[in-house]
């Protein structure tokens, strides 16, 4: 397959400092896709994915997503293009409602898109499978609730790219298959996601293609069975 223009990132180079975090990173995305990003802890996965949110600003390359060049978008007009994220560390709004966590994203949302920000809750609070929850305060979530809740956070902005930045990290097997389960559902809706993850047997159920970034570079890409065959892959993991 080649590149149909989703999501073109293109020689992304991000410095902090004196540090570079990412050099000349280059990914295709296609619409539709189940996209994996893997690598050791500081490969730079989050410094990408803040790039195309627009979180942070690369100092060189581009992003082009749907034929929009991201370069000079903030980052919640990327939003409105349709770009969203969970964070690796949840961040809703502790003292309110699950449910008020999710209206005023959408209330956000509806500006943009006309939607009924109540019924859009309600969906959303049941394909996360948190309609108990709904009025209870964020901060009494349990792990898992609260991954549901930051994927719902995402999903309240209706987006076509979801990027899920290691939204299973702490959670057990059978609650991986659970928010594995929900990525399948989104994606099956037409939404393209972007998974992160450190779960490996997550990573190779879940993605058609994964890129593998290592001190700041993609050291390889392919299907799952080809990453795993990766010696450079292995060398890259072993040497964390
Ligand atoms: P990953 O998500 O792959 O674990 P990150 O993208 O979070 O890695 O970080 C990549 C590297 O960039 C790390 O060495 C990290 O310490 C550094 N880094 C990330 N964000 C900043 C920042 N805002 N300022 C300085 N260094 C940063
Ligand atoms: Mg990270």
């Amino acid at each position: 397959m080649t590149a149909d223009g989703f999501l073109e990132v293109e020689n992304v180079t991000k410095r902090f400092g004196g540090f570079q975090a990412l050099s000349s990173v280059s990914l295709h995305v296609r619409q539709g896709e189940r996209f994996g990003l893997i690598g050791p802890n500081g490969s730079g996965k989050t410094t990408l994915i803040n790039c195309i949110s627009g979180t942070l600003r690369n100092d060189a390359g581009r992003i082009v997503f749907e034929g929009h060049d991201l370069t000079a978008v903030p980052a919640h007009r990327r939003t409105r293009l349709g770009i969203a994220r969970s964070f690796q560390i949840p961040k809703p709004f502790a003292s309110m409602t699950v449910r008020d966590n999710l209206t005023i994203p959408l209330e956000y949302a509806a500006r943009a898109h006309g939607v009924d920000a109540t019924e859009q809750a309600r969906a959303i609070l049941r394909l996360m499978g948190l309609e108990a929850k709904a009025h209870a305060a964020a901060a009494t979530l349990t792990q898992i609730e609260m991954r549901k809740l930051e994927l719902g956070r995402a999903m309240a902005a209706k987006p076509k790219l979801l990027v899920a930045d290691e939204a299973m990290a702490g959670l057990s097997s059978a609650e991986v298959d659970d928010i594995l389960d929900i990525l399948f559902q989104l994606n099956a809706r037409g939404i393209t996601i972007i998974m992160i993850e450190h779960i490996m047997r997550a990573v190779m159920r879940f993605c058609e293609r994964i890129a593998v970034l290592d001190a700041g570079e993609k050291i390889a890409e392919g299907g799952p069975e080809a990453i795993l065959a990766n010696a450079a892959v292995e060398r890259a993991y072993l040497g964390q």
